[in-house]
């Protein structure tokens, strides 16, 4: 029986599973690491203070490629889904606001990725990025004012006129990331507005070629301070039909389905949300591990009543969840990598229990939790600018209301597990 039982597994597959990172997985996150802990984080309070894009740190990171084609790319076809989420880590590891400055173009340039033909892909995506000399950096805007977390109420319009072969776009984006700055936005707007959701497309606006769009307000944010994100104003703006993302057949094929009352296809916003929801959960545990880490060593440090506060348990098992929540966290984050590049390694793996949400709601969750206890073992200088986990905690926050609120990942999650239309 013992024999049978060793010789089964012998045979491949067997010992597949591992959590070990292999040496490219290991040299890519010790390369951010460092570019995160000697470029990163000694600018991390004067961006959050200045409230300005960190272009000089852009730039760096165009310079060393770690901002550009060839590493978006390489992230993005990767076979064990793990590069992304490490990556995001280690950035926002070395702070938030710095982080989404250099993070924000992927929304963007995932959304082209996942809805884009092969010549939008290649024409559109290193315009994303812009060049190492002069980077750019890209914009996704779905969200208005009165459709955050449903989308399907968006009111920006979309109108094919035929006979000059041009898209005319109108309406209003709200708390657009890298809105106004860049110069390629992917707008997601209504063509079909009875459709809801089913009705809508994605489509590229070159800030640099087209007239009607206008950054509007600049807004002063909570946190990620060092992140643009404003309101942006389309008036009649006309870009080619070609720069309709997936083109104008694949539209019309999924509108005639949707009218047809077809209850299958995607809509185009969501289907980049799948794409990169845990990959936002990896930037909220970058900043919860950050918080964690600065906590750990400032309880050995401190001394109150003749011994480091580590020496209580008030304390030190404050540290132990904070390790147990990050640590659990990054299981669900990694799973969610892997399961998203099922496709590249020739194997989807479906989301059942929409495994992607579990791991950015966890996340958020352990970042704003994390973040706060760090206040608490910091005392008083953690409650002031002196100290970073103060910013770090502003910063977390975000994290349970963008790329989808806690509430609608349990939405999410809630339907998924039952099968129900909760509401
Ligand atoms: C810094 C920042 C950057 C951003 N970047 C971008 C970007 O680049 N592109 C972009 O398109 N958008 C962006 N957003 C917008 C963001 O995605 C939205 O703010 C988010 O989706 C929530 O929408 P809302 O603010 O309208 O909240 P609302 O939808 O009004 O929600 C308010 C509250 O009601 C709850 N709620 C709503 N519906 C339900 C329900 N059915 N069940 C239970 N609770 C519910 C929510 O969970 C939340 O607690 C950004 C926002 C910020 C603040």
């Amino acid at each position: 029986m013992v024999a049978e039982i060793s010789a089964e597994r012998s045979k491949p597959g067997w010992a597949t599973f591992s959590l070990e990172l292999n040496d490219e997985q290991r040299e890519l996150q010790e390369w951010v690491h460092d570019f995160a802990e000697n470029v990163i984080r000694p600018a991390a309070h004067e961006y959050d203070e200045a409230e300005t894009t960190p272009w000089p740190i852009i730039q760096e990171a165009a310079k060393i490629g770690l901002y550009s084609l060839d590493s978006t790319v390489n992230f993005f076809i990767d076979p064990s889904g793990l590069l992304l989420p490490i990556v995001s880590e280690e950035l926002f590891w070395g702070d938030a606001g710095i982080g989404m400055a250099l993070s924000g173009t992927q929304l963007a340039s995932s959304a082209i990725f996942a809805n884009g033909t092969q010549e939008q892909i290649v024409e559109f995506i290193p315009r994303c990025y812009g060049t190492e000399a002069e980077p750019q950096v890209a914009a996704f805007c779905s969200s208005e004012p009165d459709a955050g977390s449903d989308v399907s109420s968006m009111r920006t319009r979309a109108r094919y006129d035929e006979a000059t072969d041009e898209w005319v776009l109108s309406g209003q984006k709200a708390w657009a990331t890298n809105g106004g700055i860049a110069d390629i936005h992917v707008i997601v707007a209504a063509v079909e507005p009875e459709l809801k959701a089913k009705g809508q497309a994605a489509f590229i606006v070159p800030k640099s070629e087209v007239k009607g769009l206008e950054q509007g307000k600049k807004l002063k944010k909570h946190g990620l301070r060092a992140s643009h994100t404003a309101e942006l104003f389309l008036d009649e703006v006309r870009i080619p039909g070609r720069y309709l993302l997936g083109g104008k057949e694949k539209l019309d094929k999924r509108i005639a389905k949707a009218k047809e009352g077809s209850t299958g296809g995607k809509n185009a916003s969501m289907s980049t949300f799948e794409l990169s929801r845990h990959v936002v959960g990896a930037q909220a545990l970058g900043i919860a591990r950050a918080a964690y880490e600065y906590a750990l060593d400032y309880a050995k440090e401190r001394v109150q009543f003749g011994r480091p506060i580590i020496d209580n348990q008030g304390i030190a098992f404050k540290l132990a969840d904070m390790k147990v929540e990050l640590d659990a966290a990054r299981l669900l984050v990694w799973r969610a990598g892997w399961m998203s590049a099922g496709l590249m390694r020739g194997k989807p793996v479906p989301y059942n229990a929409a495994e992607g949400s579990q791991a950015k709601l966890k996340a958020s969750e352990v970042a704003v939790r994390a973040t706060e206890e760090a206040i608490q073992i910091l005392g008083g200088n953690g409650y002031t600018r002196e100290y970073p986990v103060e910013r770090m905690h502003r910063d977390a926050k975000i994290y349970t209301i963008f790329e989808g609120t806690s509430e609608i990942q349990r939405l999410v999650i809630s339907r998924a597990i039952s099968g129900l239309r909760i509401r």
